[in-house]
C-alpha cells in the first residue's frame, strides 16, 4: 500500500489525510524526526502558517531529513504555505527547506482578496475548483519549473521533478485532481 507522510507540526493536514485516504493511500503524521525514518512514498507540507512551520521543523531537527528526502526524489505536495516552505527564494522572509526553484510572496492577494475561489484546469485533466486563503503568489520560476495551473496569469500550480506546490488548497474541497497527480509521481519517480 502506498503510505505518505503528513507533515503535522501545525496547519490543515488532517483534510490532506482525509483527500488522501478516499484515494485508497494509507498516511501517518510527520510530528518528529523519527517519523521521517519511516520511508514515506510521498510527502505533504500543508498550509498553515509557514514561520510557524519553519521554526517547528527547524526545532524538531527535522528540516534537512526533509530536504534530503525530497532531494531523493521522494515525491511531496506543498500547498500554501507548504509552498513557500518548499521554495528557494522568499521575498521579504527566509527559505525553509529551498528545494524548489522558485520565488513566492507571502500573503500577495491583498487584505480584500485574502480569500477567494476560483476555477482553472490542472495539468490538462479539466477545471478543478481553488480555494485561496492568505494565499502566497509565484512571482518567478527556474529553468525546468512546469506550470500546471494559472490564474490571470499567474502560476498557481508548478512542478519541478518530483515536487508539486500550489497556491491554493486542494484538501478543501472534494475534487481528488491533485492528490491523485500527486500518488501519480510515485510511478513516475523513476523518471526524474
Ligand atoms: N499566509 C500564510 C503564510 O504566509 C499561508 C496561508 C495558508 O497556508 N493558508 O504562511
Amino acid at each position: 500500500m502506498t503510505l505518505v507522510g503528513v507533515l503535522a507540526v501545525q496547519g490543515a493536514f488532517v483534510e490532506h489525510e482525509a483527500s488522501l485516504s478516499r484515494l485508497g493511500a494509507e498516511c501517518y503524521e510527520i510530528r518528529k524526526a523519527a517519523d521521517l525514518g519511516r520511508s514515506p512514498d510521498a510527502l505533504v507540507i500543508p498550509g498553515g502558517e509557514s514561520t510557524v512551520m519553519g521554526k517547528l521543523t527547524r526545532d524538531l531537527g527535522m528540516l534537512d531529513r526533509l530536504r534530503g528526502l525530497i532531494e531523493d526524489g521522494t515525491p511531496v505536495l506543498g500547498t500554501c504555505a507548504g509552498m513557500i516552505l518548499l521554495a528557494r527564494g522568499v521575498e521579504g522572509g527566509i527559505t525553509h527547506l529551498g528545494t524548489m526553484p522558485i520565488t513566492v510572496r507571502r500573503n500577495a492577494y491583498g487584505r480584500q482578496l485574502g480569500s477567494f475561489s476560483a476555477v482553472s484546469d490542472f495539468a490538462g485533466l479539466g477545471e478543478i475548483p481553488l480555494e485561496f486563503i492568505r494565499a502566497p503568489a509565484v512571482v518567478s520560476v527556474g529553468e525546468g519549473v512546469e506550470t500546471l495551473a494559472e490564474v490571470d496569469g499567474v502560476p498557481v500550480a508548478v512542478r519541478y521533478g518530483n515536487q508539486l506546490v500550489t497556491a491554493f488548497h486542494p484538501e478543501l474541497t472534494d475534487d481528488l485532481t491533485v492528490h491523485r497527480f500527486l500518488l501519480g509521481l510515485i510511478q513516475r519517480r523513476i523518471a526524474f
